[in-house]
């Protein structure tokens, strides 16, 4: 884009030498031609005009006749050989490029004329400064009245921009058929349909002779809109290509319709007008309206001009632009959605963890930067197993999507709500110190408490462990710093019994109970404070609760989880048999339960050995009776 209002600019100030020409010559060619012809018509018909109207697009064009010698060149030609217009004329592509290019080019021509089609040749060439640029080439046979061919047209144009997006694309569409089958039908047939919208140009059937033909034949082979329009905004010259833009023919909008009708308001008419006045050239991105109504997006270039009277007229060129808007728009999107896809946990909704190294860095230097606080609170639901075991993993997926709804709902506009793990969220919460974060994770605490989690069948409560740190009261050197204290902080909610916010005040409290902790016994009062939150859950009976946690006894030995059963299944049918009072049965039951529970007590390594126990190793073993009845005294 930049190159093109570059070649603007330029285009621009040779206008300024090509107007005082062309007055000069205006003025002669008023004396010599006769004085009833009509302005418009001599405005068509003029060569100069028509060449100006070629010297004034930012692309390559030429007329080679049979023999491939140039006839008509326009500036930009010339320009880019280094050469003025007319020192070009009659010399072929050997005298002006190396001798390998230049036989391609000829070889081009043959086939286009032996053909009568219409070639269109995309290919990498190197400028003067080794850069290389991506041009497009179309050629085209030109036939005489009687139907002969006798030349060939050519127009190139720099698509280096359109390549680059080409490219970037394809790199998106690479990334994006990994990870989501989505319409990369479509970007493929961008290109295609550019393509083919050249190829149905029309063959233009006009005599060479005549000059100023040669350059209006010229102009109707530019896939660009050319038009221009008198002091009243009237069309005074329409290209033919601007008939497959804006769906007007040349006989619907020359001396009929005013350029208003082809703007999408007719403030954007006047608009671009008084800019073009006012700047000396209008070059912008434009929406203009097609007969049909349908908006096309153009890049437009508008330059004033005088007729011979002194009347301003404007010349104007449009590019449709809309296939390459469209790929950067769905460039744009596949990106976001790759965002989506990376950053997002598709099951709650939420951020992930990946998001959570992102973000929590980038808050952390901000709140350095600003010296304002920055909290983050982190969240574990209690004995999240036990409500898959007792209610199915469906359920639990469930619960963990409305809980993930609560507290997105909970919380600020500006907190970040993270699912770090499965059952464990993240918040991070700028501004907020250690006071202000402790509130609000005891008011978050409160209210999910209260809430109603599950469906029709079971309604559930949700006990947790929160955390809560606030830099700079708890010093952290790295945002990562931060996630790392409030992970060891919950570790302690979690032993010191759940359904609790800590923070690293209580920690100090807490320490010397924790630092007891540290040997066998933790075993001991971990399960003691698990066995207690089950009791305490409200929606679930004791027994219920129980059973849950017998299961992950299981988990630890596979024999006692299916001995548990078995004791059950013989102390119940005893008890029936014995027609004990139903309390009674009910407590025996649970006694059978967790008769060998104190186990978790003891090391893996002798409750699994196979060989003969030692004599250390069986005093060991002993103890967990012992170890059960610790556990259960206090429920
Ligand atoms: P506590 O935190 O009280 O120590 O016990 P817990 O059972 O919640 O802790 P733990 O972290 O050991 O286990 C978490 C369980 O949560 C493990 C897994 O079965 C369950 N879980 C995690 N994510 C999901 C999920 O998306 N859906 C379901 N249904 N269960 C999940
Ligand atoms: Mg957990
Ligand atoms: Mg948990």
């Amino acid at each position: 884009m930049s190159d093109d209002t570059n070649l603007n600019h330029k285009a621009e100030e040779r206008l300024g030498d090509e107007i005082k020409f062309l007055q000069i010559r205006i003025t002669e060619l008023e004396k010599t031609e006769s004085r009833h012809k009509v302005s418009d018509e001599l405005l068509r018909k003029t060569e100069l005009q028509q060449k100006a109207i070629l010297n004034n697009i930012p692309d390559i064009a030429w007329l080679k006749d049979r023999e491939s010698r140039f006839i008509v060149v326009n500036e930009a030609f010339a320009r880019s050989c280094g050469l003025r217009p007319e020192e070009l004329v009659g010399k072929a592509d050997l005298d002006i490029w190396p001798r390998e290019l230049a036989e391609r080019y000829r070889a081009d021509d043959k086939e286009v004329m032996e053909s009568g089609k219409r070639k269109c040749v995309e290919e990498p060439l190197a400028d003067k400064e080794n850069k290389v640029l991506w041009i497009e080439t179309i050629k085209t046979p030109i036939y005489s009245d009687k139907g002969e061919i006798i030349g060939t047209t050519g127009i190139a144009r720099d698509i280096t921009e359109r390549k680059k997006y080409e490219e970037k694309l394809r790199e998106a569409r690479a990334e994006l058929e990994i990870r989501v089958k989505v319409r990369t039908a479509d970007l493929s047939r961008t290109n295609e349909e550019l393509r083919r919208e050249i190829e149905e140009h029309r063959r233009v059937e006009k005599d060479l002779k005549k000059g100023e033909e040669r350059y209006k034949m010229l102009i109707e082979y530019l896939p660009l809109l050319v038009a221009v329009i008198d002091e009243s905004g009237k069309f005074i010259v329409w290209s033919k290509y601007s008939e497959k833009l804006l769906g007007y023919t040349k006989e619907e909008v020359i001396g009929k319709i005013s350029q208003v009708e082809v703007h999408e308001s007719k403030e954007d008419a006047e608009n671009v007008l008084r800019s073009a006045v006012k700047e000396g050239i209008y070059d912008d991105e434009i929406k203009l309206r097609h007969k049909d109504g349908k908006i096309v997006l153009v890049h437009l270039v508008v330059v004033p001009f005088k007729d011979k009277d002194g009347f301003p007229i404007f010349y104007g060129f449009a590019e449709d632009i809309s296939k390459r808007k469209q790929a950067e728009n769905e460039l744009l999107k596949s990106n976001k959605r790759l965002k989506q896809l990376v950053l997002m946990d598709e099951q709650t909704r939420l951020y992930n963890h990946r998001y959570l190294g992102e973000v929590i860095e980038a808050e952390y230097q901000r709140a350095k930067r600003y010296a304002h606080p920055l909290a983050v609170i982190m969240l574990d639901i209690d004995y999240f197993k036990s409500i898959n075991d007792v209610y199915g993993h469906q359920f639990g997926d469930l619960v963990i999507k409305q809980f993930a709804r609560q507290l997105k709902k909970m919380v600020r506009r500006y907190d970040v709500v993270i699912r770090f793990g499965g059952e464990e969220f993240i918040i991070i919460s700028p501004g907020l110190d250690r006071v202000q974060v402790l509130v609000l994770a005891q008011r978050l605490l409160e209210m999910l408490n209260l809430y109603n989690f599950g469906d029709k069948k079971h309604v559930i409560k949700l006990k947790l462990s929160i955390a809560v740190v606030s830099y700079p009261q708890d010093r952290a050197i790295r945002g990562i710093g931060l996630i790392n204290s409030v992970d060891q902080i919950l570790n302690k909610a979690k032993e010191s019994g759940g359904n609790r916010v800590y923070s690293s005040l209580e920690l100090g409290n807490t320490k010397q109970l924790l630092q007891e902790n540290k040997h066998k016994q933790v075993d001991v009062h971990l399960l003691k404070g698990k066995i207690e939150k089950l009791t305490k859950r409200a929606n679930q009976g004791l027994v219920e609760a129980i059973f849950a946690f017998a299961k992950t006894i299981e988990l630890k030995d596979h024999y006692t989880g299916e001995h548990v059963e078995n004791t059950v299944r013989y102390t119940t049918g005893i008890c029936e048999k014995l027609g004990l009072p139903k309390e009674e049965v009910e407590l025996i039951k649970q006694a059978a339960v967790l008769h060998d529970l104190g186990k978790i007590g003891i090391s893996e390594k002798i409750l699994l050995k196979r060989a003969k126990l030692t004599k250390k190793e069986f005093t060991e073993i002993k103890k967990h009776p012992q170890i059960g009845a610790d556990i259960l005294r206090p429920i």
